[in-house]
């Protein structure tokens, strides 16, 4: 959780900056510890948040004896609306909220910790819940900011080695060249990609798409690296940036040949509004398209450089996806089936096996948007922001 608080922060500053970032922000995670000697809980509360909605990842761990059911109880400060939740039972009644286990995850042994996560809406404040209290017991009173500790683990921003690792620095001329190249499948149209020497997340270029909304506007800018030994997992990070919300139809934005889909196509894009994954083969989105399943996943802000990243495994039906670090919870294959998340996706058993990589658009209706990639990293190891 420190980690993921600490990987929200922009690369390149030094750690004393991120530190200072943290505490001045004091979002998006807050700790709860228990005080003194006190039996109780201490709980991590991770958001990612933007205009209008969230989603919370909150971690508490039992410091008392073992339980065979918990509840965990907060009030929020802001004027948050929890709209759904994963991995418990929530139930607000005006700023209070309660969070009961599931069937799966009552028993909670002393030490042992349960996670689970929601999604809300909130209008003019989302600070985080300031005291929680497991089974009626206080988790430790006023919070305090948990310390900024060294990350253990940290996954490097820097991409040299990996197989893709191109911040388009190298692109002088103004159609994609070298180890990028335009591609068109099925059909080619008004869509285009381009070398933006004006906009860019870092240096002064990024590609640039201007994708057009109808069937035959398909275009694509292809990695030429054959990806097929990268693995056993798959991890890519790219900054994403984006004019227009994501559509109500259907929309493609990274397209990665799959071998185990006959070279049909494993896609990244939106639908309902929201961030999805998309199997060529057979349509399978991740989520399920119901209301419940599309809450769980969260659009694609506009207007901002946005870290996008994922990891397939290529061994085992197992794929998890970060905004700006946040784990988007509806964008989680892990291999049982879950209503709404990847019931659907799981319904074949093969897993995927990526083994290209393009950036692009393609619209099957209506849709159109213009999009700039930089920073863009794939390799056999985890890539941070
Ligand atoms: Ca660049």
């Amino acid at each position: 959780m420190i980690m993921a608080l600490l990987r929200v922060c922009r690369r390149r500053l030094p750690l004393w900056a991120l530190v200072m970032t943290v505490v001045a922000v004091a979002v998006p995670a807050v700790a709860a510890r228990a005080q003194g000697g006190a039996a109780g809980c201490a709980v991590t509360y991770t958001t990612n948040e933007w205009t209008g909605g969230f989603t919370a990842q909150i971690h508490v761990t039992n410091l008392g004896a073992a339980l065979n059911s918990w509840r965990l109880e907060w009030t929020y400060g802001g004027d948050q609306q929890v709209t759904s939740a994963w991995n418990a039972q929530v139930a607000q009644s005006g700023s209070a909220v309660t969070a009961a286990n599931v069937a799966y995850n009552a028993v909670l042994g002393a030490g042992a910790s349960a996670d689970f996560g929601l999604q809300g809406t909130w209008r003019t404040a989302d600070p985080a819940p300031a005291a929680f209290a497991l089974n009626g017991t206080p988790c430790g009173g006023t919070a305090t900011p948990t310390p900024p500790t060294p990350p253990t683990d940290p996954a490097p921003a820097g991409c040299a080695g990996a197989t893709i690792c191109s911040d388009f620095e190298d692109q002088t001329g103004t159609e994609p060249s070298g180890a990028w190249q335009t591609t068109a499948p099925d059909c080619q149209g008004a869509g285009k990609v381009s070398v933006d020497p004006s906009v860019a997340y870092s240096g002064t270029r990024s590609l640039r798409v201007d994708g057009g909304a109808g069937y035959c506007n398909h275009v694509f800018a292809a990695s030429t690296r054959d990806l097929s030994s990268v693995g056993p997992v798959v991890y890519v990070r790219m900054r994403v940036r984006h004019t227009t919300a994501l559509p109500t139809n259907h929309v493609t934005f990274v397209s990665m040949p799959d071998a185990s889909q006959g070279g049909k196509a494993l896609r990244v894009g939106g639908q309902n509004g929201a961030l999805q994954w998309n199997r060529e083969s057979d349509d399978a989105t991740l989520p399920e398209q119901s209301p419940a399943g599309v809450a769980l996943s969260t659009p694609l802000p506009t207007g901002r450089w946005l870290c996008l990243r994922f990891q397939i495994d290529t061994t085992a039906q197992s794929m998890r996806t970060w905004i700006d670090d946040g784990e988007v919870a509806g964008l989680h294959v892990d291999g049982v089936p879950t209503q709404n998340v990847d019931g659907q996706w799981l319904a074949r058993t093969t897993p995927p096996r990526p083994t290209g990589l393009r950036l692009g658009w393609e619209s099957y209706g209506t849709g159109d948007d213009t999009l700039w990639f930089d920073d863009v990293a794939l390799g056999s190891s985890p890539i941070g922001c």
